[in-house]
């Protein structure tokens, strides 16, 4: 979910991206050099890299990266750039496809697939929001708010009950129904509740502007954690 919001390569594949360049640093340079001579027997036997990496244009349905140079040198191996890029762009397809397919099958994060279908940087990490503002955002969006009510633990009513009533708390409970922050709604939305499901999903992908949506959310973390102090507090 995460990579999905921020738009980023995962883990596996800036590392590949690293790789490749240095791959093809070594495979342009010098013929004579041991580390040439021992990529083009990784090459010519399919052993250690090579065989990784052929796996993965096999994945990615190519059938290999590493190109004949006939116009220098007929017996010499490179590994193109383009070829690379193209390599490195199905694979991030793949990666995105995979990514969406967990998404929408998601068993506890079930609101995400209506907030986001494309794989781009979100407006709200470039529109001047203090990051406190922009973490609670990617945590609302991925459902990652810190609740009492977490679906992925079994856990009974008591523990996960609402700071302010006895309802389970929720995120769609505490942002939009919840009457312990009817205040901030009014405030930001000149609303006391929102039931509508279409303006809840509307709000969670900023179409009224992500400056309102990460001041609602700062305001709504900042009064439930001083009613938390309180309770904790008074007990
Ligand atoms: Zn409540």
């Amino acid at each position: 979910m995460l990579l999905l919001e921020c738009g980023r390569h995962s883990m596996f594949l800036s590392s590949l991206k690293l790789f490749l360049k240095f791959i093809c640093k070594l495979s342009n340079g010098d013929t004579n050099k041991l580390s040439y001579i021992c990529l083009l027997d990784g090459i010519d036997y399919d052993i250690g890299f090579a065989k990784d990496l052929l796996q993965l244009c096999n994945k990615a349905g190519m059938n290999t990266i590493f190109l004949k140079d006939c116009s220098t040198n007929p017996s010499r191996k490179c590994l193109s750039v383009k070829m690379c890029e193209q390599l490195l762009f199905k694979l991030h397809e793949q990666e995105k496809q995979n990514l969406f397919l967990l998404a929408s099958n998601a068993q506890f994060h079930k609101c995400y697939h209506l907030i986001k279908n494309d794989f781009l940087v979100e407006k709200y990490m470039n529109c001047g929001l203090p990051f406190s503002h922009v973490k609670l955002i990617i945590a609302v969006r991925t459902e990652m708010f810190y609740l009492n009510y977490k679906p992925w633990i079994n856990a009974d009513l008591i523990t996960e009950k609402c700071v302010y009533c006895n309802e389970r708390e929720s995120l769609l409970h505490v942002l939009f129904q919840c009457s312990g922050y009817d205040s901030v709604r009014i405030n930001f939305f000149n609303s006391k509740t929102i039931n509508n499901k279409d303006k809840q999903i509307n709000i969670l992908k900023g179409y009224s502007s992500w400056i309102i949506v990460g001041e609602f959310l700062y305001e709504i973390n900042r009064i439930r954690k001083c009613k938390l102090s309180e309770s904790q507090f008074i007990s």
